[in-house]
Formats: C-alpha cells, structure tokens, sequence
C-alpha cells in the first residue's frame, strides 16, 4: 500500500498549558517511534495545508467558526476557557485550520488516486466538535470537513465513519445523525464522557458501547458483530478512521484493556472491508490518545497496517 503521512509543525503551536495531556508532545512522539522503527521513511510525506472557510462552512456554522477566532486571545496573553478542559490560545485556530486542512488533502489525494490510504498526524483532535458546539479538547471536527469535501467536491455518496477511540464521537453523531448516507460506526466506554448522543436513536449511527475494563476479546467480539453487518449493508464508497487511542490499557484518560494489538486488529478489519468495498480508500485521522508511549506504538501499529505490513 501507499499510505500518505500529512502532518504539519506549526499543529504543535496550540499548547493548553503544560499540565495537559492533549499536549504538543503528541504528535513528536508518534514521529519519533516511527523514525526510530524505520517506517518514517515508508511513507509518503506532505504538509497539511490550511482548510478553506468554505469546507468549513459546510459543516460549522460560520457564525459559531466567527466566535471561536473572536474569542482567541493575543500572544502572551492568557488562555480562554472553552469547557472545564479546553482552551483556546493564540495559535488554536491556526492549528484547527491544519488538522482539517491535512483531512481535506488525504481526501483529495485518496480520490485522485494519488496514494491508497492516509494517515493525519494532526492537533487538536475533532470528533468531539458538534455543529455548533466546541468541546472535548476539540474545535472543528476535522473528519467531518472531510466527509463533506468528499462529496461535494467529488461526488462520493455513500460514506462510513469508524471511530475506536476510548470516547464516544458526539460531534461527528450531531453532524452525521439525519444523513443515511453516512455510517457512523463508534466504539465508546460507556457510561463515560461526552455524557450525550450514547443511544442509538438514528439508523445511521451504530454505537458499540464498552465497559469498563473491557478487555481485547470482548472489544473484538463487539466490533465483528455491530459493525461488519452494518458496513456490509451500507457498501460504503470511501471510508474515514476516527483513531483514537486512548483505549490502550495504559492510557491515563479510559478505562478499556487495550493494546497495540486491538489496534492492529481493527485497522485490518477496516481495511478488509475497504478492500471489499471501495477500492481501499481510507482516510485515517488521529484524536485521542493521551499516554505518550501507548500513542507513539499504538499509531506505529496502526500506520503498519494501514501500510499493508
Ligand atoms: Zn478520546
């Protein structure tokens, strides 16, 4: 496979403050294990580019992005709380405008057929990020403004949305709730923040709640059996990854048993049904994942599988 790494430096400038696990460190730490594993050099390497207000705009309210810019402070001066442990600084929208400019690029090259599949190494993280609601560490739902370039850019219909993090995808279910054509498939501890959308009201969305303490048999049995049915009926044309991987056992945000290997596991899964179903396009974008080592090996895994290793 030819899988694109798009990432930019200038995501590392939104800082929250050094007591926040939703830290610069990130994304160096993910680069760092793959430069030292040997499979930096694998893949192929492009700088996110800004999203445009208009690819915005179909999914946020211009009005709510506005409030957002307004509400940004100036340089040197102090953070503006967003909820209890988001805060916008004086480079948070300029790295937002990255993270889903590099969702916008990989879709572009998925749909000119200039790589297999994609990886965006991207800060802050979006599926948390409601229409009009900012939260969750996040402030545009990078995903989302992807979907959306997808098909109205490129006519895609049919979409699917497979989200593992440890957190429910609330923002990317408000978005996506009326809209047969995109499947939203979400592993989630529950009960557990975002405290909200858990319920599968909506044909479209396909909630996998998790225990607490679940372990790797029971997340796989979960998954094979909610989410295979529901994406063999749907045929998806094009098919986006929400990777969040603070479900790692040693994550210090959840409370779900997994490893490096569940990771793994479930890209290959998705992979297979890309494979299956739209020429393998898969465009995987990163949101939680709070451990710095867990992150930077359990991202290795997934790059390896998206690589076809
Ligand atoms: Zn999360």
């Amino acid at each position: 496979m030819i899988t694109s790494y798009i990432s930019h430096s200038e995501c590392m400038l939104h800082d929250m403050g050094p007591w926040h696990p939703e830290s610069p460190h990130r994304i160096s730490s993910i680069n760092q294990q793959l430069e030292r594993s040997g499979l930096f050099q694998e893949l192929m390497h492009y700088n996110a580019r800004a999203v445009t207000e208009e690819q915005v705009y179909r999914v946020h309210p211009q009005a709510h992005v506005r409030s957002l810019e307004l509400s940004q402070p100036d340089e040197g001066e102090t953070l503006v709380q967003i909820d209890d442990d988001t805060l916008i600084g004086p480079k948070t929208m300029h790295a937002a405008t990255l993270a889903a400019g590099a969702v916008v690029r990989g879709t572009e090259q998925i749909l000119k057929n200039q790589a297999d599949n994609v990886f965006c190494a991207v800060r802050p993280p979006g599926h948390h990020a409601e229409r009009v609601e900012s939260m969750g560490f996040c402030f545009l739902n990078n995903v989302a403004i992807g979907v959306e370039h997808a098909r109205q850019n490129f006519g895609i219909k049919r979409v699917a949305i497979v989200d593992f993090d440890v957190h429910h995808g609330n923002g990317t279910v408000d978005i996506f709730k009326n809209d047969p054509d995109v499947l939203v498939c979400s592993s989630f501890q529950h009960p557990f923040y975002p405290w909200r959308f858990a319920d599968s009201e909506w044909d479209n969305i396909i909630n996998t709640p998790l225990n607490s303490g679940c372990n790797s048999l029971e997340f796989r049995k979960k998954v094979e059996d909610s989410w295979l049915p529901a994406l063999q009926i749907h045929r998806p044309e094009m098919i986006f990854i929400s990777a969040g991987f603070d479900a790692h056992k040693d994550d210090p945000m959840g409370e779900v048993n997994l490893t490096e290997e569940d990771f793994y596991w479930v890209t290959k899964l998705i992979m297979d049904v890309a494979g299956t179903y739209c020429n393998n396009r898969v465009v995987s974008v990163l949101e939680g994942g709070y451990d710095l080592s867990s992150l930077a090996h359990s991202a290795h895994k997934h790059i390896e599988a998206l690589k076809g290793l």
